[in-house]
């Protein structure tokens, strides 16, 4: 956890007037942007049990500079308004740095989701829906919350029906939360969509031979050692895509009562199943344990990815790390001064604000499919179909006609004439996401003899997107 004297919200103020010094802004500006704009409290109470429980939850509004605000909302009992203001503070740049027009918020409610029942839980969460929504905090045009931790598409789900019943007359209704399940209107591929995105980051990286040098690596991703924290809805997908696709083992996964490990890799659907089962990874077959801690984050491996809550890096532990290469699944594992360490030591930070925006990008698209009320694809999907088919049948013509005898592989037709449905046009516009901001950091980083850093270089280029469009309110 961060030291007393760094807080997270501290930590992230650190990293952005590093970056905002580099730059011509005004300090005016510079303020303006830093400030988070409102943090709203509220507390209610619900009966439960016999009983009258009070809860209290936040919404953190850092920047309208683009309308709606987006971010999720957390369950947790470590939820507190200086957590909510970080986190909303890295929304605002991280939609500037992968291009989703959203300002930036984050919502949480101090509760552990373990201590309550379904029905209790779904009571608890239509009367936060009721709040939020009474001061527009939750609304399609205005703010637009998401799942994240101890939060998922059950969650969204009841905060939509909740303000479908509050507002009947909104055709936009669907909006007002991403992430919902894909029968009430939300998008295939946003369960996975943060680990999806880490993929696809990492992918990215080893793109870049240049970059994969610079942090002491060097090859593909395919057999790179991985130790992941937080097998989560994030730390799960990201690590079974790149264990069952890239070939990577998980060496490591910690979790918060206990870590295990394999050298030659851990069976992630098995592990997963596992806690499901028991509770916890304690017992799981063929791996060894250590009870709870964060010494696994230290274990031998050539990245580490921390999936799970903020401040877990911290000057204490960066020194001892083994990975080259640090890939921020989690909101601000790594406290400011943790970074400096990491940065003097020459390990690659892949910063957070681009590593998970996988979840806000998936977002905006499922808040582009419930505005336009129609799913990506349905339009042009045969259509693209017929067209191919058009193509196959003429040069099969033409070879036949001209005696060549050409013929088109079985495999190659299929996949040719297929035309795209809706996740793989999730996946495809995820994946060219993730490609863009990566190149548009990396000029920064390779480009500015001042930038040593992904973390900076992506705060230059989100700061500098968010000064243009102040510049074009007149600001
Ligand atoms: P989750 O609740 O699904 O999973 C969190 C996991 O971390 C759980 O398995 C939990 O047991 C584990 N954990 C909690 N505390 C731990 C500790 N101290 N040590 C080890 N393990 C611990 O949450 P999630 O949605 O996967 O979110 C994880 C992180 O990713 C958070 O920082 C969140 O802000 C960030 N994130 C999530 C999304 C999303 O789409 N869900 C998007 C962007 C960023």
């Amino acid at each position: 956890m961060a030291t007393p004297h760094t807080s997270f919200r501290d930590s992230v103020d650190r990293m952005f007037l590093h970056a905002a010094s580099l730059s011509k802004l005004p300090p005016g500006l510079i303020e303006k942007i830093r400030v988070c704009n409102s943090t709203y409290t509220v507390r209610f109470g619900v009966r439960l049990r016999g009983a009258i429980h009070t809860f209290t939850g936040y919404r953190s509004v850092h920047s309208e500079h683009m309308e709606p605000v987006k971010g999720g909302i957390r369950y947790a009992m470590s939820v507190n308004q200086d957590e909510v203001e970080a986190l909303a503070a890295l929304m605002t740049y991280k939609c500037a740095l992968v291009e989703v027009p959203f300002g930036g918020s984050k919502g949480g409610l101090r509760i552990n989701p373990r201590d309550w029942d379904e029905d209790e839980l779904e009571r608890i969460t239509r009367r936060f829906t009721y709040e939020l929504s009474r001061r527009s905090l939750i609304s399609p045009s205005q703010n637009v919350p998401a799942p994240d931790m101890g939060t998922g598409e059950r969650e969204m789900a009841w905060m939509a029906d909740a303000y479908k019943r509050l507002h009947p007359d909104d055709i936009n209704a669907k909006a007002c939360v991403t992430g919902k399940p894909v029968t009430i209107g939300g998008i295939m591929g946003r369960v996975e969509a943060t680990g999806r995105g880490i993929q696809y980051a990492l992918q990215e990286f080893f793109r870049h031979p240049e970059a994969v040098k610079r942090a002491g690596l060097s090859g593909e991703l395919s057999g790179k050692r991985i130790v992941i924290q937080g097998l989560g809805n994030v730390g799960y997908h990201a690590a079974k895509f790149l264990s069952e696709e890239d070939g990577c083992p998980i060496v490591t996964v910690v979790e918060y009562n206990g870590t295990v490990h394999n050298p030659n890799g851990l069976d992630i659907e098995a592990l997963k199943a596992h806690i499901k089962e028991t509770g916890g990874v304690e017992d799981f077959p063929g791996a060894s344990f250590r009870p709870a801690g964060m010494e696994g984050l230290e274990d031998e491996c050539d990245i580490l990815i921390p999936a799970a809550v903020e401040s877990v890096i911290t000057e204490e532990n960066a020194p001892r790390l083994k990975a080259k290469l640090i890939i921020e699944a989690a909101n601000g594992p790594v406290t400011a001064e943790g970074d400096k360490v990491l940065n003097e030591r020459g390990i690659v930070v892949i910063p957070d604000m681009y590593a998970n925006a996988g979840g806000v990008t998936v977002s905006y698209f499922e808040w582009v499919k419930n505005l336009s009320q129609i799913s990506l694809g349905r339009m042009e999907r045969r259509y693209e179909e017929h067209r191919n088919r058009l193509l196959v049948n003429e040069i099969g013509r033409l070879s036949a006609d001209s005696g060549l005898e050409w013929t088109m592989t079985d495999g190659f037709k299929e996949a040719y004439l297929h035309g795209a449905d809706e996740i793989e046009l999730v996946r495809s516009g995820l994946d060219d996401t993730m490609r863009e901001s990566y190149m548009k950091m990396e000029e920064v980083w390779f480009g500015d003899d001042r930038v040593n850093d992904l973390r900076t270089a992506a705060y230059v280029v989100a700061l500098r997107r968010i000064a243009n469009v102040y510049g074009s309110l007149g600001l």
